[in-house]
């Protein structure tokens, strides 16, 4: 199974895309993580994600991404399912991201897109809080209520994502409405994606992507 799930930031993609990966003994693909963590590497591809993601907001190249997607891709058996998640998120990288699916003899099953309003978008984000040591989430407010706290589930430090200041939510939720609406209604054409209102409960949002899994078309 290869399933691909998109949505705004702070939409619950990561969340339920750890989750869906869980159910179904997946590889979670998570470009972001997988780029941020990337960044931090004293290397100059590290450096150059660095500047892209974390300085200037924007999306990596072609030539990035298809590296990275290529190494992992070759390093999974051809029957281990994944979810992939914030990838494709612009035309570009649409059309070579079935190619390489395609190459490594896998096909794309289903697109979810969970989506969530712009004003939902940058209210969750600015209480998105994530600890450094389990990297579990937190809401500000619900989960903790400062910002001096240790997290609750290992006790160690927690911070903002260094892209999640207001105005590095603005530029990439512009990037967003710009390079990745596009891709939704290439998905739309193709008949995969299903859109799912991400203005619901953790579990309901899960709940509506599993019976759309697996439903047999
Ligand atoms: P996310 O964790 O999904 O919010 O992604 C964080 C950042 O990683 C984005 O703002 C981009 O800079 C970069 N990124 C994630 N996915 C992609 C992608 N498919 N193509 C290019 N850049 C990406």
């Amino acid at each position: 199974m290869n399933i691909v799930i998109l949505g705004p930031q702070g939409s619950g993609k990561g969340t339920q895309s750890e989750m869906v990966a869980q159910k179904y003994d997946a590889e979670h693909f998570d470009t972001g993580k997988l780029l941020r963590q990337v960044s931090k590497s004293d290397t100059p591809l590290g450096k150059e994600i660095h500047e892209i993601v974390i300085e200037k907001k924007e999306l990596v190249p072609s030539r990035i991404l298809k590296e990275i997607l290529h190494l992992r891709l070759n390093d999974l058996q051809r029957e281990q399912s994944i979810v992939f998640d914030g990838v494709p998120r612009n035309m570009e990288q649409a059309s070579y991201f079935e190619e390489a699916l395609l190459e490594f003899g896998r096909k794309l099953d289903k697109v979810f897109f969970i989506n969530i309003s712009e004003k939902e978008s940058i209210k969750r984000i600015s209480k998105r809080w994530i600890c450094q040591k389990c990297r579990k989430i937190m809401i500000m407010g619900k989960d903790i209520k400062k910002e001096k706290e240790a997290c609750p589930a290992c006790g160690g430090e927690i911070s903002q994502r260094a892209d999640d200041t207001p105005e590095g939510v603005k530029k990439r939720l512009h990037i967003y409405q710009e390079e990745t609406l596009p891709v939704l209604d290439f998905f739309r054409k193709e008949n995969l994606l299903t859109e799912i209102n991400g203005e619901q409960s953790i579990e309901k949002v899960f709940e509506d992507i599993i019976k759309v899994v697996e439903k047999n078309d």
